[in-house]
């Protein structure tokens, strides 16, 4: 019990004992003792009445005079009123703080509400975008961003990776716009102007496109001649052919790399492939397959495509179209067979599987080969990153045909998932979006019996190594 409560019982007391003996020299015990109590209650009550007042008109600095118990409680309001107040200030203060650290960025910052609405902009945002905090608070953001990509970006709630934008202001500044979503109804929108970052980039690709090409002619002719000289094998010293051989060899590594940097730097400045264009999965693979085999003929190579892949039919692979560029597809999925190939056995096992997860569609390169130490694994695609030189070496590899494959899926919205367990083998995974697939239906007749491999999308099929 604390002081304040032990001295309101303590004065209650006294008044019931000064009551009683007040009534006892009355003559009546009772009657003294109810009248003092019934006064110290009407006294109690009054100075609740005014504290009640005082607080419920916002307990200000006018402060009531109260008994003893009412002033300590008095006090204490007050006390944490105060506190809440500093507190309030405080909050208030580093919220100032954040906004003016907010407002200093030369980058743009938008908050956006559940509704789309614009509820905080920094001074940025207008230099940028032309939306103004002043002007725009509460107006809907997809009214004055309209720009198609940005719409589409924003609707998708799908914010892993920024997008790039030109910025309505100025339309030769290239904008790079990262959303988050906080407190689950907020939008963070985070735009940075990347035009110098963007300018170098397209130098830097103009620069290897060009020496690429510029190359291209020198080791055409020096191929040329080289592969003429070796045809004349009979007036040649032995010595001399192994050297011009080694040199052929090395001239042909060069125009690989050539070609594959030239490849690159085309996926890199060509426009999004146009997804009207389709074709037949399964002749795609069929083609690979057989490519494959003419130069591996020990090797096996079994192609599986699941029956399951439509939810609202079941297809057979012949029917089976695929959505985007077929040139780059087809060079991306036969970079994954011919490295499957390079490191596994003469007599090893490879296998091409089409299969459904959920809504995406899974094309699987597996081998049973060598296999990859894991640590190599989130850098393989990097341009030029190598498990091992000498293996590379010894397979004529140019070390650009996983960033090949990458930028290829990149371009097709899907991407790469490799696992792998040296001495097991591996698994490169294309996850496509399962709209990249449609299938042309067949005549009912053909329908019935149509029986295709028994690969079932029942589970992750990455989860096989
Ligand atoms: P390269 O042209 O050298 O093969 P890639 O970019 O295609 O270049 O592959 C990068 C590296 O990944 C290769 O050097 C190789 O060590 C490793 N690699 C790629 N595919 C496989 C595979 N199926 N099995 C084992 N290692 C592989």
């Amino acid at each position: 019990m604390n002081a304040t409560f032990q001295s309101l019982i303590l004065r209650l007391a006294l008044s019931g004992l000064l009551g009683a003996l007040i009534g006892l020299q009355l003559g009546n015990i009772w009657l003294g003792l109810c009248a003092a109590l019934f006064g110290a209650t009407v006294f109690f009550l009054r100075d609740f009445q005014r504290f009640y007042t005082w607080l419920s008109s916002g307990a200000g600095p006018e402060k009531p005079l109260l008994s003893t118990f009412w002033s300590n409680v008095r006090d204490q309001v007050v006390r944490i009123v105060r506190q809440h107040e500093n507190e309030k200030t405080q909050l208030v203060a580093d919220v100032e703080f954040f906004k003016d650290s907010f407002q200093a960025l030369d980058s743009a910052v938008l908050v956006v509400d559940r509704s789309g609405e614009i509820d905080w902009a920094n001074a940025a945002a207008e230099k940028m975008l032309g939306i103004s905090l002043q002007r725009d608070s509460g107006e809907p953001l997809q009214n004055l961003l309209r720009a198609p990509a940005f719409l589409k970006y924003f609707e998708s709630q799908k914010f892993d990776e920024p997008m790039l934008m030109r910025s309505p202001v100025d339309r030769s500044r290239q904008l790079e716009v990262q959303a988050t979503v906080f407190r689950e109804e907020y939008t963070l929108i985070f735009v940075r102007d990347i035009t110098n970052y963007a300018q170098l980039e397209r130098v830097r690709q103009d620069f290897v496109a060009n020496v690429s090409h510029e190359m291209r002619t020198p080791l055409t002719v020096i191929n040329g001649y080289l592969e003429l000289l070796m045809d004349n094998k009979k007036e040649l010293a032995e010595d001399v052919h192994a050297v011009l051989k080694k040199m052929l060899v090395q001239s042909r590594r060069m125009d690989d790399l050539v070609n594959d940097l030239l490849w690159l730097s085309r996926l890199e400045s060509m426009p999004q492939p146009d997804r009207s264009e389709q074709f037949s999965l399964k002749g795609m693979l069929d083609g690979i397959i057989e490519d494959a085999r003419v130069g591996s003929p020990s090797v096996t190579i079994e192609l599986r495509i699941a029956n399951d892949i439509f939810r609202d039919a079941t297809v057979t692979p012949e029917q089976i179209q695929m959505h985007g560029a077929y040139e780059e597809l087809r060079a991306a999925i036969s970079n994954l067979v011919q490295n499957a190939l390079k490191y596994t056995s003469a007599d090893g096992h490879i296998s091409i599987e089409c299969s459904r997860y959920f809504n995406d569609f899974y094309l699987q390169v597996k081998d049973d080969g060598v296999g990859i130490d894991p640590v190599h694994l989130p850098r393989l695609t990097e341009r030029f990153y190598r498990v091992d030189d000498s293996r590379t070496t010894d397979t004529g590899g140019t070390g650009l045909g996983l960033a090949i494959v990458k930028h290829v899926l990149k371009r097709h919205d899907a991407r790469l998932r490799i696992r792998s367990k040296p001495g097991k083998g591996s698994t490169f995974t294309c996850v496509f979006p399962i709209a990249s697939l449609s299938y042309t239906p067949l005549p009912a007749s053909h329908q019935a019996g149509q029986a295709t491999s028994g690969l079932r999308a029942n589970g992750d099929p990455t989860a096989a190594i």
